[in-house]
């Protein structure tokens, strides 16, 4: 039998590695700028955390959930989103009690999974880094969150960006929408999709975000949100406008956009690319929002928050194809050449004291000549060689080569097993 891996699934390699972990630092750094601290929650929760919170008509639940019951019988689902668990953290950590600062600022990065047709920038298992902040209802937090997502991507070096926003409004907003699209839809009901269909009662505002051709007549003329607005809601979208032209942020107010999850109110964005590496047309990278409902549905308290979710691969798909260089440390600082099986305990004890120094070391254990160890030294950029054989030991001394300029010299080796360091830092 063959081994392969699981559909939508991805092997991420030395050379690539490399790129994830550039992204991951990056945004660590980023972060801690905006005070967001890591929080680490489980890859699966209780099937009812990701039913309750994205709804129960969403795609994700509906269609997307790798789900199923354990040795216990308890319903569980390998998360899909980052959000749900982190709001459960939430709730269940009493991370909203009054001796916790507010808001309460995290980030997450890690696997996600969904059960989708795999294609690029699109697995089963992907991975996003996300940020959520709890505990102020302030438009300048929205705002915050936006910049956040959208500076991260610009020190990626991606700059053909498109941030698109629109506003959910509150519950009254809500419901009042929610009557007029069902009022505007219902006449066309033998027209729409069949999942459009079933959507038109339970959650007409999903509809607007169908990808269903026949549909889409019926998208661009819909009513819009923005004529239904309370002033309350209307205020909130209006300051949120307002900081992000403050920070010189471009944006679009595409009013028929409604995000996937059902919890979104308020202020919701996506920052799209129209690359064609990801397919025809703008693709969305990161994408999120205000979601005020949330942790009361979960079992908290009144707690509102705001956050996002940014998908890796589809990053880095991007960053490859906008031929983004990631900087690389692939050098390496000392290659112990080792002549004889009789070196070999000193090459060791030789490439030990360079590591223990914090520099990086490398030898042979092929039992390879000289030449062929040069030769490795010089595919791994070695800055310096140190050789010894016979007569070196009998002396106790290596014989140091500076690769580049070829200049060699030697040195004792007590001077390596003591203070590397300086020999390595002396030039
Ligand atoms: P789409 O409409 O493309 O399916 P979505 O609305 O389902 O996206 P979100 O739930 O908002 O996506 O997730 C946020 C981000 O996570 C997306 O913008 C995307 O970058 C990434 N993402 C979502 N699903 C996948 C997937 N199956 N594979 C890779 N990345 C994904
Ligand atoms: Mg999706």
């Amino acid at each position: 039998m063959r081994y392969q891996r699981p559909k939508g699934t991805a092997d991420i390699l030395p050379g690539d590695s490399e790129k994830w972990q550039y992204v991951e630092q990056t945004a660590r750094d980023l972060f801690k700028t905006y005070q967001f601290k890591e929080i680490r929650t489980p890859m699966f929760e209780n099937f009812e955390v990701f039913s309750r919170s994205a709804g129960d008509t969403s795609d994700i639940v509906t269609k997307e959930m790798y789900d199923f019951h354990d040795k216990g019988d308890r319903h569980v689902t390998l998360r899909p989103e980052g959000t749900a668990g982190v709001v459960r953290a939430f709730v269940e950590n009493k991370l909203y009690g009054p001796q916790v600062l507010k808001p309460y600022k995290v980030y997450y990065m890690g696997p996600m999974f969904r059960y989708e047709r795999p294609q690029s920038g699109r697995l089963r298992e992907f991975h996003q880094l996300g940020v959520e902040a709890f505990g102020s209802e302030s438009a300048a937090l929205d705002v915050e969150v936006i910049a956040m997502g959208y500076n991260l991507l610009k020190k990626f070096g991606l700059n053909d960006l498109k941030l698109a926003i629109n506003t959910l409004g509150d519950q009254q907003t809500r419901d009042d929408y929610r009557q007029a699209l069902i009022d505007y839809l219902e006449p066309h009901f033998e027209e729409l999709s069949d999942d459009s269909k079933e959507r038109l009662h339970k959650n007409p505002l999903r509809v607007l975000d169908s990808k269903a051709p026949e549909d889409q007549k019926f998208v661009a003329d819909a009513p819009s949100i923005l004529d239904y607005l309370t002033p309350e809601a209307k205020d909130h979208f209006d300051q949120a406008k307002a900081y992000l032209e403050a920070l010189d942020i471009p944006y679009e107010v595409d009013a028929t956009m409604v995000r996937g999850l059902d919890y979104y109110n308020h202020t919701i964005f996506e920052i799209m690319t129209n690359s064609k590496s990801l397919g025809q047309g703008y693709t969305t990278i990161c994408a999120g929002g205000r979601y005020n409902g949330l942790v009361k549905e979960l079992g908290g308290p009144e707690v509102s928050g705001v956050g996002f979710g940014l998908g890796v691969e589809r990053l880095l798909v991007l960053m490859d194809a906008e031929n983004v260089t990631v900087p690389t440390d692939d050098s390496l600082d000392v290659y112990v050449v080792g002549i004889g099986e009789t070196a070999s305990a000193t090459t060791l004890k030789l490439v030990q004291a360079v590591r223990g120094a914090g520099f990086t070391a490398e030898r042979d254990y092929l039992d390879r000549k000289p030449k062929a160890q040069f030769k490795s030294a010089d595919r791994l950029n070695a800055r310096y060689t140190m050789t010894v054989g016979e007569t070196e030991m009998a002396d106790q001394v290596v014989n140091m080569k500076e690769m580049a300029t070829g200049e060699e010299r030697q040195v004792a080796m007590a001077d390596i097993f003591n203070h590397v360091d300086q020999i390595l830092t002396s030039k």
